[in-house]
Order: C-alpha cells, then sequence, then structure tokens
C-alpha cells in the first residue's frame, strides 16, 4: 500500500502560488484534453498526477521507474485552459519536474540540452550549414546571444551543479 507523504504534500501545496491543488475535484476534464493522455491511452494522466500530489504519494511519483508519470507532460497548457476549478495544473507540474531535477531523475535528453544552453545560450547552436541555408533563402542573419551574460545568469540559479556529470565509456 502506498505510504501518505504528508511533508511532500505540504510542500507542494506551499510551492503551489494560490494553493490551487486543493480545488481539485478530480472531474477528469484535464486528463479528457490532454494530448498525452490522448496518445499513451491514459500512461500519462494528469488528473491522476494531481491526486497523488494532493494525497501526498509521493513514492508513486518519483524514482526513475515512474519518470513518464512526471515528464510526459509537454506543457502545452490544455488542462490549465480547461480546468472547471481553475488549477494551475502546468505550475505544479513544474514543481515536480524541478524536485525530480533535485533527485537526480530527470531523464537525459533533458539534462543534456540544458548542458547545451548552457554552453551555447540557446538550445540549438549555429551552425555553418544553417547560416549558408538562411543566406540562400535570403532569410535574415541570426544574432548570437550574449553567452557570457547567460552564462552569468544561469550560475546564479546553480543550474550546473543539477546537470549530471556525462559518464565517459
Ligand atoms: S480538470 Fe481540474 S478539477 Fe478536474 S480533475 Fe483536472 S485538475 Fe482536477
Ligand atoms: S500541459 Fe501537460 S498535462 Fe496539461 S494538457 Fe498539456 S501535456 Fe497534458
Amino acid at each position: 500500500m502506498a505510504t501518505i507523504d504528508f511533508g511532500f504534500r505540504n510542500q507542494i501545496i506551499q510551492l503551489d502560488i494560490g494553493t490551487t491543488l486543493t480545488y481539485c475535484y478530480q472531474c477528469a476534464t484535464c486528463s479528457g484534453a490532454c494530448p498525452v493522455s490522448q496518445v499513451t491511452n491514459g500512461r500519462y494522466n494528469p488528473r491522476r498526477l494531481i491526486l497523488k500530489s494532493l494525497l501526498g504519494l509521493k513514492e508513486n511519483i518519483f524514482g526513475k521507474k515512474n519518470s513518464f508519470e512526471i515528464w510526459g507532460c509537454t506543457v502545452c497548457d490544455t488542462c490549465d485552459e480547461v480546468c472547471p476549478q481553475k488549477v494551475e495544473l502546468t505550475e505544479i507540474f513544474t514543481i515536480l519536474k524541478n524536485l525530480s531535477v533535485e533527485r537526480g531523475e530527470a531523464p537525459e535528453h533533458y539534462t543534456s540540452q540544458a548542458s547545451v544552453i548552457l554552453e551555447n545560450g540557446k538550445a540549438i547552436p549555429m551552425q555553418t550549414a544553417i547560416e549558408r541555408r538562411r543566406s540562400q533563402l535570403g532569410l535574415p542573419q541570426i544574432l548570437s546571444p550574449d553567452i557570457k551574460e547567460i552564462k552569468k545568469l544561469l550560475n546564479l540559479t546553480n543550474l550546473k551543479s543539477k546537470i549530471p556529470e556525462k559518464k565517459t565509456e
């Protein structure tokens, strides 16, 4: 039987600005509208994730085996739009994602993307081939970001310490 973790439950409620989590009455409008839920046969389910958060079922949310439970969300905001109780679902899921990162459980494709942003100031570094193609298509040159400034800001968030070291073969 799952253990109720009241500390975890209170932590989410406190981090959820407006404590909207407690407004949920489990109508399932969010999961009915969620595009990820629709294409995963309910394997990902925002209503269920809200319920688990509300009940403090921490061990059913975290852990590498439950990764999709949190990280399946694409942050499309549809659930926020349709929730009759104005529960801030995506904000609550961001809290869970941040806790997942703190626990070192974020999927590798997210943390490696964070490394790229930290090093280059953007998710897709500019490449000569892209620049040449843009020029051929008559598209304007993309200005380089101020990497020093971006690194300074990201270092204030301690992002680097949250990205796991890459394993060498
Ligand atoms: S739509 Fe809102 S009230 Fe209904 S289950 Fe989802 S979060 Fe809860
Ligand atoms: S924000 Fe996430 S949970 Fe909400 S509808 Fe989009 S994918 Fe589903």
